[in-house]
């Protein structure tokens, strides 16, 4: 199990102004990167539920992601996967020929 320094604590400094950093000062910056991750994370978890964190619908794609939008509707890890994802279904549809007409 990793094992992440936790230190919450108020800081001020350029270019952010006062802010909180999670970690203690010492620790070395991916430790503080994941203490602010697993913080931000929980936050988003407690306001909006487990439903604001997937798995990238993308095939093949197994990143996971985090959705902060106001809508909440993400699906995709990221802007490449999701036009790689459009992209297939058009050119699936542009294979499968014109839709028949209704009406
Ligand atoms: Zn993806």
């Amino acid at each position: 199990m990793l094992a992440i320094p936790m230190h919450p604590h108020i800081a001020d400094h350029e270019p952010h102004g006062v802010h909180m950093h999670y970690a203690p000062p010492s620790a070395r910056l991916p430790d503080r990167f994941r203490a602010a991750t697993l913080v931000k994370l929980s936050e988003l978890v407690c306001q909006y539920g487990l439903g604001r964190t997937g798995v990238c619908a993308a095939e093949g794609c197994d990143r996971v992601y985090a959705d902060t939008s106001r809508a909440g509707r993400r699906r995709f890890c990221s802007e490449t996967c999701a036009n790689r994802t459009n992209v297939a279904a058009f050119r699936a549809r542009q294979q499968a020929g014109p839709r028949p007409q209704s009406g």
